[in-house]
This record gives structure tokens, sequence and C-alpha cells, in this order.
């Protein structure tokens, strides 16, 4: 099946589970997240019209950023504090936001370069240690330290809920991140945060179900990655 079909298929899912959970589906984005598959599939999906694409790795952002210029990207993965002119130059959003270092780094190099930066926190909800993401007692301190830092444009949040069968535990990491919401709404009204990032080609129905707003479609749309990846 051509990507685009995939793509449609899956679009037409996360309607249906919006519907079913008696939400508008127009309240739902779908963001395909394209990381170690080639720039053609970028292409093939912009050219039907598709325009953003999550990418966990900042070389490949700006690899594919260089190559498709039309196409804008999310940054969804780890970045390390010295990587923060890559997100500056070649990223549209970042997804992944959980350090004060780099937030303060990031804030001072979108003042120079005269732009801001929409930016979900990711916290993590099921709170592995191997995980990314700020703990969720930790994000109303978080809020307030990076309050000032008018050059990051605060939407909302990102987490992965934990990978498990146990359909229960993985809607506990979706309803833990609405919580996060429902504080941060209260105690740091002066931000955004409507926005939910949850969900991945194995819970994305479940995720919508629990109020998700955006989910993050890999493997469902373009298939199996190397199995390097984590
Ligand atoms: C890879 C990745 C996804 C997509 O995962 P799939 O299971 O392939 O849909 C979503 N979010 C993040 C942060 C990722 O790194």
């Amino acid at each position: 099946m051509a990507v685009i079909d995939s793509y449609r298929a899956v679009r037409e899912r996360v309607d249906e589970a919006a519907r079913r959970a008696g939400r508008d589906p127009s309240e739902v984005a779908l963001l395909p997240v394209s990381k170690f598959h080639p720039v053609e599939t970028v292409r093939e999906l912009l050219d039907a019209g598709v325009g953003i694409f999550g990418e966990n790795r900042l070389q490949e952002l700006e690899t594919k950023k260089l190559q498709v210029p039309e196409a804008r990207f999310a940054m969804i993965g780890n970045v390390q504090r010295n990587k923060a002119r890559l997100v500056v130059e070649h990223a549209a959003e970042l997804h992944s936001l959980d350090s004060l270092r780099l937030a303060s780094t990031l804030h001072h190099r979108l003042l120079d370069a005269g732009r801001r930066l929409p930016v979900l926190i990711q916290v993590n909800t099921s709170e592995e240690p191997q995980k990314s993401g700020i703990a969720p007692q930790d994000a109303v301190g978080f809020a307030r330290s990076i309050r000032e830092y008018s050059g990051l444009d605060v939407q909302g949040l990102m987490t992965m809920a934990v990978h498990s069968p146990d359909q229960q535990r993985v809607a506990a990491c979706f309803e833990r991140l609405r919580e996060v919401q429902a504080e941060l709404r209260d105690e740091v009204p002066e931000l955004h945060w409507d926005e939910l990032s949850m969900g991945m080609s194995g819970d994305y129905e479940l995720a919508i179900q629990h109020g998700s707003t955006m989910v993050r479609i890999g493997t469902a749309i373009f298939g199996p990655r190397p199995a390097t990846d984590s």
C-alpha cells in the first residue's frame, strides 16, 4: 500500500475513535512520524497536503529539512542542550521539552533568531526511569521556571504511555497527563495548556478516548522501522 493510503486509513480510524468518544474529529491532529524512513515518503505525503512530520533525532531532522525545505518538522525526541542551535534552525516545533537548561538556551537563541518556537512539555507519566520527560509532580515548578522565556510558545503537554498489553495501565498514563494539565491550568494560567500529544501506533484509539488532541503515528503509516530504533 502507498504511504498516502496508509495515512488516510489511519486518519479515518482517528476520526472514528473521536466520534466514538463523542468528540469532533477536527479536535485530534495526526502527526506522521517519519523517523528512519526515507525522505521520499515525506515528499509523497507533502504532495498530498500533509504539512508537518515528527522526527526524533536532530541529525535526521536536519538532513530531511535540507532536502525538503517546504516540509515542516516537529522534534519529538530527546535534545541535548548543545544541539539547541539545530532546533532553532530546522525545527518548526519541539514536543519533547524536559530540561530547564535546554529551555533557557533555546529561549536565548530564539530571541537572537527573532522567532518563537511552539513547544510541548514532555511528562513521564509512566514514571519508568528510562523514559524521558519531567516527573508529573515537577510540572508546576517547571512551568513556572520557563514562564518568562518568551521565545518559547508553550502549547501543552506530551507523553509516551507505558508499553503494556494492560489497557488500564496505558490509560492511567493518559489520565495522569490530563491531571497534570488541569493542575497547570490552575497554577500557571499565563501559558497555554490545550494541546495533549498522546497516543502512538499501538495505543492511539485509547488515547483519543482519554482526550488526546494529537496522535504521533510512525509504524501504522510508514511500516516497521529497523530493529535498532528505540
Ligand atoms: C517513534 C515515536 C513515535 C511513533 O511510534 P509508533 O509506535 O511507530 O507509532 C511517537 N512518539 C515518539 C516520541 C516517538 O519517538
